[in-house]
């Protein structure tokens, strides 16, 4: 190990930053969150610096390094830019014992800046000893997505509890299991979502009873067009610690593989005209699951409030008082025009985007169409591949130009990708001729033009 990580309390201390670049500036702004003061030698500061000497956090001591500014700091950053200088001020200061820092250079330094990830009162550190900061910052964005952003006030509100926890299970066993049951329950999920207030009343009502009884709760998660690299963090973080999913056809298998691995799965499958459950009972099972005490992840393609029925769902929730939180998804619309190229809206083209269901509840297509066929507007069907026939006539019927450009995505974001575009009179034969599959979204209206341009994934 080339380099102890310790963290250093610098609250009031006095350190100094020699150099007045954008390096100096990064490393100013990281003392001063640690509640530093700051002396700064720099002869030509560059704004950002400027801007903080004159709110008062930084003191400009002098124009050039000389030995004396070492006199009353316990820290030294050099960042002049200049090797000699910067190895000469690093010579000086470690003489002296005081800790120091080359920028980028860790050779010449007695300590290093790691790539922190601030949830403060917690803090995780990464740092390649100086080698290769590229990989540094990217495992630092892989932290970044584990660690919710809350994470600190989970540390805050936990923290008061912790004489209380003590003093009720002296065993350090018990007491670890405690922890560990809240730490990754509904306590921290309430501290996760802002409700605060439920959290502590989880925690206390949990220290007056002699057992845990951990209460249920439904995730109402939108898993995205297919793509697993389009989840929200939130959504994998649910994802990783749901105790039962239940998922529709439209997840796909690399997303489904982020479920935690030993959570149940069910198929609640989804298919046109074959429903594997009802919806019905499937609002019913997530009732029945959240009563156990379950934690139950309700995984659904794209985003679960467009044409989802993630309304209907949490419904029957509200109504039985189970609580439920929703997490939005990349809507397939979003996810297939971005990923065939196609912008759903462009100042020259279209100043509006309408999502539609070419699916109606009674299986017929009876829909506004004089509402679609206004100018500048693109119109995105969903289940729509059916009744694309209909849809294409229907349009042309109601004015729309037969050959408006229309595009259909199928199976968008994923490896299996493919787009078929055409117009609308030529669209239903090169589909007869192309064998399409679902799940496909189509897209009409001039943008779809600037595909060609644009397209970017093969
Ligand atoms: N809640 C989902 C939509 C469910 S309706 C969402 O927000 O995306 C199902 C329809 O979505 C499908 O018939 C298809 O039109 C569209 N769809 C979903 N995923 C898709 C994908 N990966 N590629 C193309 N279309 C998709």
């Amino acid at each position: 190990m080339d380099f102890l990580p310790l963290y250093f309390d610098l609250k009031n201390a006095s350190t100094l930053v020699v150099g007045g670049g954008e390096p100096a500036a990064r490393k100013i702004e990281l003392l001063l969150r640690a509640g530093a003061s700051v002396k700064l030698c720099a002869s030509e500061p560059v704004k950002s610096i400027q801007a903080v000497i004159n709110s008062g956090d930084v003191t400009l001591v002098s124009s050039i390094f000389n030995e004396k500014l070492l006199d009353d700091v316990v820290l030294v950053v050099a960042a002049t830019g200049n090797t000699d200088v910067d190895d000469g001020i690093a010579t000086k200061a470690t003489a002296r014992n005081l800790p120091v820092n080359v920028v980028n250079r860790a050779k010449s330094s007695s300590f290093i800046f790691p790539s922190i990830i601030d949830r403060s009162p917690i803090i995780a550190s990464v740092s390649s000893s100086g080698s290769l900061p590229v990989l540094t910052r990217l495992l630092r964005s892989k932290l970044e997505s584990a660690i919710p952003s809350s994470f600190g006030r989970l540390a805050d509100v936990a923290g008061k509890y912790r004489d209380q926890v003590r003093e009720k299970f002296p065993d350090l066993n018990q007491r670890r299991r405690f922890w560990e049951h809240h730490l990754e329950g509904l306590f921290a999920e309430k501290i996760f979502s802002g409700h605060e207030e439920e959290s502590k009343l989880i925690l206390e009502s949990s220290l007056k009873s002699d057992e845990f009884k951990p209460g249920g709760e439904v995730y109402l998660v939108g898993a995205g067009p297919g793509d697993p690299d389009l989840l929200t963090f939130k959504a994998l973080r649910l994802m990783r610690q749901a105790d039962i999913v239940l998922y529709d056809r439209l997840v796909s298998q690399p997303i489904l593989d982020l479920v935690r691995a030993d959570a149940e799965r069910v198929d609640v499958g989804k298919e046109r005209a074959n429903h594997t459950l009802p919806q019905q009972q499937i609002n019913e099972l997530l009732v029945t699951l959240a009563k156990q005490g379950k934690r139950v992840l309700r995984l659904k393609g794209g985003d679960p409030f467009i044409f989802g029925r993630g309304g209907e769902e949490i419904d029957r929730l509200s109504d039985e008082g189970i609580p439920f939180q929703v997490v939005p998804g990349i809507t397939a619309a979003s996810g297939c025009s971005s990923y065939a190229g196609i912008p759903l809206t462009h100042r020259d083209y279209s100043q509006s985007v309408r999502f539609v269901t070419g699916h109606l509840k009674d299986d017929s297509c009876n829909l506004p169409w004089l509402d679609y066929v206004q100018e500048n507007q693109t119109l995105v069907f969903y289940m729509g591949l059916v009744g694309l026939s209909i849809i294409c006539d229907q349009l042309i019927a109601h004015g729309m130009r037969a050959d408006m450009p229309i595009a259909l995505v199928s199976k968008g974001t994923t490896q299996d990708q493919k787009v078929v575009v055409g117009t609308l009179s030529t669209i239903p034969d090169i589909v007869k001729s192309e064998k399409v599959k679902a799940p496909t979204i189509i897209i009409i209206g001039e943008v779809v033009g600037l595909r060609n341009k644009l397209k970017w994934m093969n």
